[in-house]
């Protein structure tokens, strides 16, 4: 069986001092163990040096990290021009192992095409980082019945530009009509989703049963174990609920049993 992800996105949220009492916690909650799941949070930039303090802190004997650390945005070139973007070599001296690429806010306010969220996925993983590539539908997108081509659109892009290295990538399926906004998918329509991406990963890959395929939009403490228990649901990609340390360990503790 996969090991499951969960992904925290705090999104712009935190500060210094904020940040080191949620991730004093979440450490603690965690444990001195080896985890059946991975456990991620991606942060704001400004942040990666403080919570790479803390990925290394949460290494088991083995050495792996309990907590690992995630960005929430990668830059599609590698250097030069681009002022305000941040590129994966930066990311990767900073210790990231995820990145987050297409989430429906990018999407939305910064005009991200498909092909640019194929190109930053890309770009993480020629930088040696998973990108977490975001798909999902609008609430319009759903009405219409156009879910399922909405989302194998998306992924297409990321298949076509990534093709041989497509095993290397996590996707979150995050509806953007649960995202932030308290209403969930149903775990029946998440897993008919997630199906449908998981149908189209395996005619890309044969290997396409290991890619981790989550599930994001209004997890929380309470839905989280119904959700996670679905056959094509391999963790979940959190907002609201993993700013808050005794939430997302629930989460995580809902990951672990499964
Ligand atoms: C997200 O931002 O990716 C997300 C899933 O947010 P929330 O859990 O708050 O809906």
């Amino acid at each position: 069986m996969t090991k499951k992800l969960i992904a925290g996105n705090w999104k712009m949220n935190g500060n210094l001092g904020a940040n080191a009492q949620l991730l004093d916690a979440v450490l603690e909650g965690l444990g001195g163990r080896a985890l059946a799941c991975d456990v991620a949070v991606c942060v704001p930039a400004p942040y990666l040096l403080q919570v790479q303090g803390y990925q290394d802190r949460s290494r088991d004997s083995s050495g792996a990290p309990r907590l690992w650390l995630g960005a929430q945005d990668i830059s599609r070139h590698e250097s030069g021009a681009y002022t305000g973007e941040v590129s994966g070599r930066m990311l990767r001296e900073f210790g990231v192992r995820f990145a987050l690429v297409g989430h429906s806010e990018r999407r939305q306010y910064h005009g991200e095409t498909d092909e640019t969220v194929a190109l930053k996925a890309k770009a993480a993983l020629s930088a040696g980082i998973t990108p977490i590539v975001c798909v999902g539908e609008t609430l319009a997108e759903r009405e219409a019945g156009q879910t399922d081509d909405v989302v194998r659109r998306q992924l297409a892009a990321v298949i076509h530009e990534n093709g041989h290295c497509i095993t290397e990538i996590v996707v979150a399926y995050e509806p953007v009509w649960a995202i932030g906004t308290g209403k969930t998918a149903s775990p029946e329509q998440a897993q008919q989703v997630h199906a449908v991406l998981r149908a189209q990963l395996g005619v890309a890959s044969p290997a396409a049963g290991g890619i981790r395929i989550l599930y994001g939009g209004s997890m929380n403490a309470g839905n989280a174990a119904e959700l996670l228990a679905q056959p094509d649901i391999d963790g979940g990609l959190i907002g609201g609920a993993s700013l808050k340390a005794s939430d997302f360990l629930a989460i995580v503790g809902a990951a672990q049993v499964l």
